[in-house]
């Protein structure tokens, strides 16, 4: 029968690593739905547009498979854009069929912030990936730090920690589809777990 793996959570918390080794691990396709609302808003910005106050689901109509591989989505200005076009219910509505459809019959692993919530209530395995806002944004600087002995590195940390807790906020605050842990989700605290022992843990899970 058709395996749908969701992978929820906040910003940095590991999803995508963890859910690109799932599928790999599972022989699945895998979404990272972030990077739709991430096209959108960069379709945004590069049109010259306020991904606030425009429309943006003409943007996101318009938002292939394509898009995804692009290399400039993962900026903070991406970051911020991201999550106020995600804001719209408008852009939900037209993502929500290319997420559907994606699983198709052979199913998927997905990750994002509703995927066992809204995209795939039904989902065969639901996982909410959670660290605290320190450890996601010590994980986050070592992705992006082009020096790992900067002497400003508490306060380069201390920044980023800022802006993931700002972005959860708004992920978590908002009317449609607000980031929350589904009822039958199994939570993750990936804190004091590497990588290797998080993609174990999942594999417990979906086994059992
Ligand atoms: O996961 P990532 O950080 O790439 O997601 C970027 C933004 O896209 C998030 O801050 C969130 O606002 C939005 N998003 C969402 N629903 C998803 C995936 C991402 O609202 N399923």
């Amino acid at each position: 029968r058709r395996l749908v793996i969701a992978v929820d959570g906040p910003a940095a918390a590991g999803k995508g690593t963890l859910a690109r080794r799932l599928a790999q691990a599972l022989d699945l396709p895998y979404l990272d739905t972030g990077l739709l609302y991430r096209a959108t808003g960069r379709r945004m910005i590069d049109a010259g547009l306020d991904p606030q106050h425009a429309p943006a689901e003409t943007f996101a109509a318009s938002v292939g498979l394509e898009d995804l591989s692009r290399t400039d989505l993962r900026v903070p200005e991406v970051d911020r854009a991201a999550s106020l076009v995600a804001a719209q219910p408008a852009v939900r509505r037209v993502l929500v069929d290319v997420q559907r459809r994606f699983a198709g019959e052979h199913g998927a692993v997905l990750d994002g912030r509703d995927i066992g919530t809204v995209i795939f209530p039904d989902a065969t395995v639901k996982l909410f990936i959670t660290a605290s806002a320190r450890t996601r944004a010590e994980r986050r600087w070592e992705q992006l730090a082009s020096d790992p002995h900067a002497p400003d590195r508490a306060e380069q940390i201390a920044r980023v920690e800022q802006e993931i807790v700002a972005r959860d906020a708004a992920d978590s605050s908002r009317s449609t589809a607000p980031l929350c842990m589904a009822d039958d989700a199994v939570r993750i605290e990936t804190d004091t777990l590497d990588a290797d022992e998080v993609l174990a843990e999942a594999l417990r899970i979906v086994a059992r």
